[in-house]
């Protein structure tokens, strides 16, 4: 895309660029200008979902299916050819967390309100958010019950499911755990560049920047991780996702496949990026954005309370959130979500209150919430204003 400024032509390259861009040039803000053959005109490679409400889990994964058939399958015919396999799976460690069976206990970070993460290899609970770690008990500290089970998969989970299914092929995990020591990242790399091994596990931070002939199939465990998310983003954060990863199976000579496992096989957003369907996927998202008054139609502004003490955050939001009440009144079409507790009500023992405002009228809505909090302190919290924010967590 072409900014196109009184004295600059900045040129914005982007497959997939940002719903914001992509608006801007439908308002005339930015020229369009289209490129319609990939580099070296090579072809995109086949991708095809595989529906995950069809396939049956293995009785130990409690309903979570990691290598559907179609994928072991792929897998298989993809090693007997002597080609390279990525594996993606957007969690690190062993299961998102671990239940008790007795009292439903989830392990909650004493300081989060999240789940804490069952790291197998090195017996730990880890939290995610802060850090705070403690061994992975035998026993419930609630109830004593002693069937304690780690539920769902992440990376470490699925290194030992493909050892176990593919015992003669040699594995990597690329993840911030196994790349912590200084140079690791690079010999895991050049150990996968090399052929010394077949498949490469890894998350987020392999799905882009690598080059690797030889891989022709690449495969995502689970789409549905980001579009679960309490975020009006999630569509558009998988779409970029799934093209990323798609773009990057089968750039040497020989043609790639991506396999997608998914439980929403027909989400537009996952449908489009099947087929690099960037416009359609704009005009479903769009159409999304405009039905609910989410930006880039409206300006967003979130106000974020956080403090050690739960009323006091709670209060300050409250009074807050009625002035703002006042404020906002004479702008047509906009509107307040909250003051409630953010989606991560709490981190590192801090409580997080939130409040989200929306309106078609940008400049109109600075000001009110100026009015509101410039120079104004709240007693116990900080406040924290965020315009257009990229995350609403
Ligand atoms: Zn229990
Ligand atoms: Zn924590």
């Amino acid at each position: 895309m072409r900014k196109a400024t009184a004295r600059t032509n900045r040129i914005l390259g982007s497959a997939t660029p940002s719903l914001e861009s992509r608006e801007n040039a439908a308002r005339g803000k930015y020229t369009l200008l289209r490129m319609t053959h990939r580099v070296e005109s090579r072809p995109l490679p086949d991708a095809d979902v595989i529906d995950l409400r069809r396939e049956r889990a293995e009785k130990e994964d409690r309903g979570f299916v990691i290598f559907s058939h179609p994928l072991k399958a792929a897998l298989q015919e993809t090693f007997a050819a002597g080609e390279q396999a990525i594996i993606l799976i957007n969690r690190r460690g062993y299961a998102p967390y671990l239940l008790c069976r007795e009292c439903g206990n989830d392990f909650r970070c004493r300081d989060c309100s999240v789940t804490m993460t069952v790291h197998r290899r090195s017996g730990l609970l880890i939290c995610h958010y802060c850090g705070s770690r403690k061994t992975i008990p035998a026993k419930c500290p609630l109830c004593s019950g002693e069937v304690l089970q780690p539920i769902g998969f992440g990376t470490e989970k699925v290194e030992e499911r493909f050892k176990r299914d593919f015992p003669s092929i040699a594995v990597d995990v690329l993840d911030r755990d196994s790349t912590r020591k200084k140079g690791a990242l690079v010999r895991i790399l050049d150990r996968f560049r090399s052929g010394k091994t077949q498949a490469l596990i890894g998350t987020q931070m392999l799905s882009k920047g690598h080059h690797f002939p030889n891989v022709t199939l690449t495969a995502v465990l689970s789409a549905d991780s980001i579009l679960g998310y309490p975020d009006f983003r999630s569509a558009e954060k998988t779409f970029y996702l799934l093209t990323q990863v798609a773009g990057r199976a089968g750039r040497g000579e020989r043609r790639g496949r991506v396999l997608i496992q998914t439980a929403f096989p027909t989400h537009y957003a996952i449908q489009h990026a099947l087929r690099h369907d960037y416009e359609s996927f704009y005009e479903s998202e769009i159409q999304f954005r405009r039905t609910f008054h989410y930006p880039p139609v409206t300006s967003m502004i979130a106000i974020l309370f956080r403090g050690a003490n739960a009323t006091g955050v709670e209060r300050a939001a409250s009074s807050c959130g009625r002035m703002l009440e006042e404020a906002i009144a004479p702008l047509a079409g906009t509107r307040m979500q909250g003051p409630a507790p953010a989606p991560l009500s709490r981190i590192k023992g801090v409580y997080r209150f939130q409040i989200l405002l929306r309106s078609p009228h940008r400049v109109a809505l600075r000001r009110a919430v100026e009015g509101v909090m410039g120079g104004r302190r709240w007693r116990g919290a900080d406040v924290a204003i965020d315009v257009d924010p990229i995350n609403i967590l």
